[in-house]
């Protein structure tokens, strides 16, 4: 699904360069699950947002879904992302102006799906991460818990086959942390491949690999505990 070759990504600001990633290859399978961890400033954040195409490459080769899109413009990476991509963000994203029910509904209006359409994919969902008494309420009148499970519904919307989430229980406790955590392995399991930027050596541990950044490079690759448990 998704095959980096060498890529690396420089950021310019004046006279200042930074290179967050420094010629990074990897490959990342259909329906794997797979962590991203490292220090703060080590490129996970760029990463991700190259993987999810928001952002592009200095140099370098990303194949996506059997298609090199690191010279794509703005215009293909949108028309891309928006079929094929969700994002789980770490401070849920949410539009503090629309309901539960809206925010999940978007991302089928930005792809001209039918309004009975819209109603009944976003009913069904909801119904299935436990939300349908908050469906007119406003984020703001949300648990953190609940909140992110909307975010989360808001990603899968669509039927993508790639999630990307930043930090996905960073502002959870650890409760709430694991309910998000346990939703992402059912995706996982229905056959959604995953890529998880994390801190936390216990989200981590629900994923099948993890790779390790340290400043723009890969230092190791390891299957996660949980896995080597089974094993
Ligand atoms: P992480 O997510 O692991 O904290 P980032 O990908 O955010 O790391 O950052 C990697 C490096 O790139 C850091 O040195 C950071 O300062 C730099 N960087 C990130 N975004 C920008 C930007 N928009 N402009 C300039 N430098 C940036
Ligand atoms: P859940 O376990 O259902 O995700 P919590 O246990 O965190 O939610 O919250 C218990 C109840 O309090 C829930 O019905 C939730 O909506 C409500 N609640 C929690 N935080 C807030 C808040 N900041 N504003 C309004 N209601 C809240």
């Amino acid at each position: 699904m998704i095959k980096l070759n060498q890529l690396t990504k420089v950021y310019r600001t004046d006279e200042i360069e930074s290179t967050a990633l420094n010629e990074v290859s990897f490959e990342i399978k259909k329906g794997e699950f797979v962590s991203v961890m490292g220090p703060s400033g080590c490129g996970k954040s760029t990463l991700l947002n190259i993987l999810g195409l928001l952002d592009k490459p200095e140099s370098g080769s990303y194949q996506f879904l059997g298609e090199e899109v690191s010279h794509l413009n703005e215009k293909g990476r949108s028309n891309i992302r928006k079929k094929n991509i969700g994002f789980i963000f770490q401070n849920f994203n949410l539009i503090d102006e629309l309901t539960v029910f809206e925010n999940i509904e978007l991302p089928l209006l930005y792809n001209k799906v039918p309004a009975s359409e819209r109603k009944q994919r976003v009913n069904a969902l909801i119904e299935k991460i436990g939300i349908s008494h908050r469906a007119s309420h406003f984020p703001q009148q949300l648990s953190g818990g609940q909140q992110q499970r909307v975010a989360v519904a808001r990603a899968l919307i669509t039927r993508p086959p790639l999630i990307l989430a930043d930090e996905p229980t960073g502002n959870l406790d650890s409760s709430h942390g694991n309910e998000v955590m346990e939703l992402l392995c059912e995706l996982h399991e229905a056959g959604t491949t995953i890529v998880m930027v994390t801190h936390s050596p216990h989200d981590a541990s629900y994923s099948e690999r993890i790779i390790n950044l340290l400043d723009g490079q890969i230092v190791s690759e390891n299957k996660s505990k949980l896995t080597q448990a089974v094993i």
